[in-house]
């Protein structure tokens, strides 16, 4: 299971909405919504350091 970076829920990596490369990792999504979400501002989803 994959923690989907902006509601923070459990996500399938094979059931999963959508995915997106950011850092070189792969995110999972449980919608479109998130995934979209994501997209458009990935620094403010994704701890660093
Ligand atoms: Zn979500």
């Amino acid at each position: 299971m994959a923690t989907d970076p902006v509601c923070k829920m459990q996500v399938d990596e094979n059931n999963a909405a959508g995915k997106s490369q950011y850092g070189g990792k792969t995110y999972y999504f449980c919608s479109p919504g998130c995934k979209a979400k994501f997209d458009a501002n990935p620094s403010s989803y994704v701890k660093r350091g």
